[in-house]
């Protein structure tokens, strides 16, 4: 491997080109993508409605940042405006989830005039300075440096943490006791809540529905935005709905939502959508570079319109739905799986050592590697040892090839140490 790359894993595979839902390596391996890239390949790979959008824009023109006006960029903001859910909504582009997040909280530290910021414990945000001050997980940031005051509140995980054992209801009005409580030691104006519907790096972990909602009508009453940080589970990924926050809409639309990975299907996009008076705080001259560009423009255009008109929404939850069943089956007797658990395709495999709840990184490291050996591409994350394997294949997931990638997890288990 280079030794001049930073790079995640030590033998790290070289892709050469992808199909469908599979991908192929430069010594002609081909792989079954469970993981879309890194849930960056909504769609499939190299899907020929995106990649001819992509070639006729790069014909045309490729650059004109946010200074400028370009037609799919119009396009795609008038669409994700509309599906966003919030009312009034303004759209800003940029080219990373990071980046997203970064200005939805220069935007809510800037409206409520506050540095202050709730956010939830076992979260991920991003790797820029303001996001790692509000990733309630050490071993995903690096500095403790934090320009923001930051206070990590329960809830977000559903089988750990000291509301575990609660039923639902309970668990809900035990973080919601939790955020008062937190609220009460912040002293002032507290800008905003960021949360991820269902953590992604986390271990695709999910709270009881309606929490967030539950955790608005207190963010309402002390003036404090709620944003939804939507770049693992938007667009249809969790099956049941197109965003994740609409699990949690008792009380109304988050004021602020993020996107990125999926909707370019790889293209790098990235983008914020608020209401326009908390939009309207971004000064004139916030620029984004290559935020909007027209070719990733266009791709998110062709993308978008691909999945709404082939309902890949809709076959997330039933193939999702199926895979889940599959999984559960084949981890059935495996002692070592302490959880499987889904929502539409983002499932989650939690590895324990048998029979506690100690973070089993070396068996999460094993069946990584076996199931690679096996064809099989997974991902991997969870707060605790990055114990949890994770799967988030392409939308169009097939029912053959969930039963395919379910075959060679079956296998991969074996090799757990
Ligand atoms: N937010 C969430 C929920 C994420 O999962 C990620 C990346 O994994 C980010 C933000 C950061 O996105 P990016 O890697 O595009 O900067």
């Amino acid at each position: 491997m280079p030794d001049w790359l930073a790079l995640y894993y030590d033998r790290p595979i070289e892709l050469t080109h992808g199909e469908g839902r599979h991908v192929w390596d430069a010594d002609g391996n081909r792989y079954l993508d469970f993981f879309g890239g890194i849930l960056t390949t909504m769609t499939a790979h190299a899907l020929p409605e995106v990649t001819k959008a992509v070639a006729d824009q790069a014909g045309r023109i490729i650059h004109s940042s946010t200074l400028y006006l370009n037609r799919p960029m119009i396009e795609l903001a008038e669409r994700v405006a509309a599906l966003s859910g919030i009312p009034d909504a303004r759209v800003f582009f940029t080219t990373s989830g990071t980046e997203a997040n970064d200005t939805a909280l220069l935007l809510a530290t800037t409206y409520r005039r506050s540095n202050q910021i709730l956010a939830m414990r076992n979260s991920y945000h991003g790797r820029s300075f303001s996001t790692v001050s509000v990733t309630g997980n050490r071993g995903w940031s690096t500095t403790s440096l934090s320009p923001l005051q930051t206070y990590y509140v329960h809830g977000a995980v559903r089988t750990r943490g000291p509301f575990a054992a609660l039923p639902d209801a309970e668990f809900t009005a035990a973080a919601v006791a939790d955020l008062e409580d937190v609220l009460g030691q912040a002293r002032g104006g507290v800008a905003a809540l960021i949360a991820e519907p269902v953590q992604g790096v986390g271990g695709f972990t999910a709270p009881p529905d309606g929490l967030y909602g539950a955790f608005r009508e207190v963010l309402d009453r002390h003036g404090i935005l709620w944003i939804s940080d939507e770049v693992q589970t938007g667009w249809g990924r969790t099956g049941d709905h197109f965003w994740g926050w609409q699990a949690h809409a008792q009380n109304g639309p988050p004021d602020i939502l993020t996107f990125a990975k999926g909707i370019g299907n790889g293209m790098s996009i990235g983008g914020v959508v608020a209401r326009s008076e908390v939009m309207n705080c971004l000064d004139a001259s916030s620029i984004s570079t290559f935020g909007g560009s027209p070719v990733t423009m266009a791709a998110g255009v062709a993308n978008l319109a691909y999945l709404q008109e082939h309902d890949l929404q809709g076959n997330a939850r039933r193939v999702g739905g199926l895979l889940l069943n599959r999984l559960r089956a084949v981890c059935a007797g495996v002692p070592a799986v302490r959880e499987v658990r889904g929502r539409g395709l983002m499932a989650g495999l939690e590895l324990t050592e048998p029979g506690t709840d100690r973070a089993h990184p070396a068996a999460a490291a094993a069946v990584l590697e076996a199931a690679r050996e096996g064809g099989l591409l997974l991902g991997r994350g969870g707060g605790h040892d990055t114990s949890v394997l994770r799967i988030a294949p392409p939308l169009s997931l097939t029912v053959a090839e969930a039963e395919e990638g379910a075959e060679i997890l079956e296998q991969a288990l074996r090799s757990i140490p």
